[in-house]
């Protein structure tokens, strides 16, 4: 079989991180079998489907990497066709034209509700021959069977079946000529040959109604798949209140799509205990059985161990990449050529420990700052008057260094066996000197990036002046 999958969101102004877990299951499974995964936007719903808000959900799926086949459909350009499917089950005497006005309606519920009925409304028009249709409003319904069960063998949930009298006939066209949802989901997912839904169980129910229109229809059912939603820390369906909720703030806060990838896809689906692996992984362990049943909880220190990992292993074509789009959307970040290309070369050591893009240049600090350094507070302490006269201690040892990590280290040691000082006491003073702060990479890489030049301005700077000075005063040679 050629797996097709779908991701099927209706534009609500940001792509939902549930919505993107959705999104990534679809994306994973069509990969896993060689399918193909595609995006249509449920854009019916006109007032809410603006440009933009279809926009947020290419961005959002843009930036986690899930690439759909062809061109993204629009469901509102498929309007006839829904209409028309919807005439044609009237021709075929599975749907009728209803009447009923919404008082109508209202007034039979009232009634078989307190008669005891399971069907709370029963539509008059359900047998009337069209001959005797009169030239007013209507609906479109479809005439659901009065008995018997519908089930559904979804492949997360398992067996569930409802009891067909407690399913209204329900609305395929409204009465301003426009389709339901459950008409043009059904059209659509059949004209596209969708062969796997994977979608959120807030839609198990409708899954029921949808198989109807497909066997009104006599046409082939896919395989359902509905998964648990996310929760947040307390149990609660995952919103504001727990944090971050659309893709885009992710990106904000600075997290890697690769990192977001494997996070997403450990959140309510399992491979043995693994917990850290690369989306190569993923693509090759994925299926069905490993989605869990029970509600997954959102919980963002795993995701920032986990991004931490993937920060590690990114190649720096990739982490740059990740970086550029991060600094596009951060309205703070202001990095010049110069700065990206200082950092790329940095990137080695940058990346070491870093949770997340903001910590990258925050330890990017010592390379794009200027003299004279501004000193942190904890800076400032370091850099008291022993710390300086450390800072002394060690400039003579650095001028005939060899300037590379090897050489630099063969120094610093030479200078503390000396003067019997500890490598600690000397690194505090000398991360201040050459950043101003005290979370930065190891002195040594620093050094070797920054050249002896610099690093012989920076330290006579911080050794000579009470107060900041002017870099050409101290120059020394090394
Ligand atoms: N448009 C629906 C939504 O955003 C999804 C429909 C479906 O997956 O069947 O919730």
């Amino acid at each position: 079989m050629n797996v097709v999958t779908r991701f099927a969101p209706s534009p609500t102004g940001a792509l939902h991180i549930g919505s993107a877990r959705t999104a990534l299951f679809n994306w994973l499974y069509a990969k896993s079998k060689g399918g193909e995964f595609l995006l249509r936007i449920e854009d019916t719903d006109r007032k809410r489907s603006t440009n933009e808000a279809t926009q947020a959900i290419f961005d959002g799926l843009g930036w986690l990497g899930l690439d759909w086949d062809g061109k993204a459909q629009s469901q509102f350009k498929n309007l006839k066709r829904h209409v028309d499917i919807a005439h044609k089950l009237v021709d075929l005497g599975k749907a009728y034209k209803c009447f009923c006005s919404k008082s109508e309606i209202s007034t039979i519920r009232k009634n078989s509700k307190s008669s005891g009925k399971s069907k709370l409304f029963e539509s008059p028009w359900r047998n009337v021959d069209s001959t005797e249709y009169p030239n007013s409003n209507f609906v479109i319904r479809l005439k659901t069977p009065l008995n018997g069960e519908t089930e559904i063998l979804d492949e997360v949930q398992g067996k569930v079946i409802w009891k067909n009298e407690t399913i209204e006939d329900l609305v395929l066209l409204r009465s301003d000529g426009n389709p339901t949802y459950m008409l043009a989901v059904v059209v659509d997912d059949h004209d596209s040959h969708i062969t796997h839904i994977i979608r959120g169980d807030d839609h198990l129910s409708n899954a029921a109604k949808q198989k109807l229109i497909y066997e009104a229809l006599d046409w082939e059912i896919p395989i359902f798949a509905h998964i648990p939603l996310i929760l947040g820390d307390d149990g609660k369906k995952m919103s504001k209140r727990h944090g971050a909720t659309g893709t885009v703030e992710y990106q904000k806060l600075g997290y890697i799509p690769a990192g977001m990838r494997n996070y997403l896809t450990r959140l309510g689906w399992s491979h043995g205990n693994d917990e850290f692996f690369t989306t190569k992984d993923a693509i090759s362990w994925f299926n069905l059985e490993g989605i869990n049943k029970s509600s997954a909880r959102f919980d963002f220190k795993k995701l920032e161990e986990i991004n931490k990992k993937h920060i590690g292993i990114a190649s720096t074509n990739e982490l740059m990449k990740d970086l550029k789009n991060f600094s596009n959307v951060s309205s703070k970040i202001n990095l010049t050529n110069s700065d990206i290309s200082k950092i790329e070369k940095a990137l080695y050591c940058l990346k070491d420990n870093s949770k997340k893009i903001p910590d990258i240049l925050s330890k990017a600090h010592f390379l794009i700052t200027k003299r004279p350094i501004e000193q942190d507070e904890r800076a400032s302490i370091a850099l008291d008057e022993n710390g300086k006269a450390l800072l002394r201690e060690l400039t003579p040892f650095l001028e005939d260094a060899i300037w590379s990590r090897e050489g630099l280290e063969f120094a610093v040691n030479t200078c503390l066996n000396k003067t019997n000082l500890k490598l600690g006491q000397m690194v505090q003073p000398l991360k201040a000197a050459l950043s101003g702060k005290m979370s930065t990479p190891s002195v040594f890489d620093m050094m070797v990036l920054l050249g002896p030049g610099e690093v012989q301005a920076r330290l006579c700077d911080a050794t000579h002046s009470t107060t900041s000075q002017k870099g050409t005063q101290n120059q020394r040679k090394f």
